[in-house]
């Protein structure tokens, strides 16, 4: 199954709904991923794609967990249009299980959820809170009620395989919009209490659209068009040009020296690479500005 998104609707309540073990797999390859950090980028990853479909059709979002753990700093970005891409600071740190589990909490330590929205118009806007337990959907929905005033409850989940696949990664988000009634958010809260985790729902091949069907059981559901998901990245060696012009005339210069470069896009690990010709060519550029 490809990964893609829906929207859901009740009275007064909507959710976004997704599977993003494609895209998850392909980033956890991409950065070499251990099982934490994995299961961290692909929850991050999830979050962003969620909360940017609540976003027109051009502007995207970032989310950056923060937290002073040993896994550093963990981004994703997401556009309205469904492409996704993250990073995390140290793919290899590997900590013991944690009844049983992928100690993301642990790996991730206490610091802040920040999330940047970026509207094409204005300028970028950041809200931020306190991590509460590191495991990001908490900490995404604590985020939403402090920083946004926006009652809402959010799952994500992804399942690493032992050889280091994904076989499964996705997530809710559910908004409750002011006019909604008392007994429909009951009616919601109760079928969550019910809902198996996210990673094992997708494991056992449930479609985004079951996933709504499941929040809004009981309820009348409408389910909106798929939205395809994927992982993608906006770099190109325009963009890591502008990046090295952007190191001085000095930094350069010794890149000169050296004779060529080699640059990673920190996003998705693609290698891009300066001949001698090139790199003066981008000395040119800084000592023309
Ligand atoms: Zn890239």
């Amino acid at each position: 199954m490809k990964d893609y998104l829906i929207k859901a609707t009740v009275p007064g309540v909507r959710a976004f709904c997704t599977v993003t073990t494609e895209s998850v797999a392909e980033a956890v390859k991409r950065h070499d991923c251990y099982p934490i950090a994995a299961a961290a980028l692909g929850r991050t990853m999830t979050a962003s794609l969620l909360l940017a479909a609540n976003l027109k059709t051009d502007e995207c979002i970032t989310v950056r967990i923060s937290g002073n753990g040993p896994l550093g700093e963990v981004v994703a970005d997401a556009g309205a249009n469904g492409i996704v891409r993250g990073a995390v600071r140290n793919p290899h740190v590997d900590l013991p299980l944690n009844n049983g589990k992928l100690d993301v909490g642990g790996a991730i330590g206490i610091g802040l959820v920040s999330v940047t929205r970026f509207t094409g118009m204005k300028q970028p806007f950041t809200g931020s809170s306190h991590l509460v337990t590191g495991e990001i959907a908490e900490d995404i929905t604590n985020y939403l009620a402090c920083s946004e005033q926006t009652p809402s409850s959010v799952g994500l989940g992804v399942l690493v395989n032992p050889d280091l696949t994904i076989s499964a990664a996705g997530g809710f988000f559910i908004q409750a919009l002011p006019e909604c009634e008392e007994e429909v958010l009951a009616k919601v809260e109760a079928n969550l209490a019910t809902l198996p985790p996210v990673s094992q729902m997708i494991q056992e091949g449930i479609t985004p659209e079951e996933m709504a069907e499941r929040i809004f059981a009981g309820l009348p559901v409408i389910i909106y068009d798929p939205m395809n998901v994927e992982f993608g990245c906006q770099c190109s060696k325009e963009r890591i040009e502008n990046v090295l012009i952007s190191l001085g005339a000095e930094e350069l210069a010794s890149l000169v020296e050296e004779g060529k470069a080699e640059v990673c896009c920190k996003f998705c690990c693609e290698k891009y690479q300066f001949n001698k010709e090139e790199l003066i060519e981008l000395q040119k550029a800084v000592t023309n500005n």
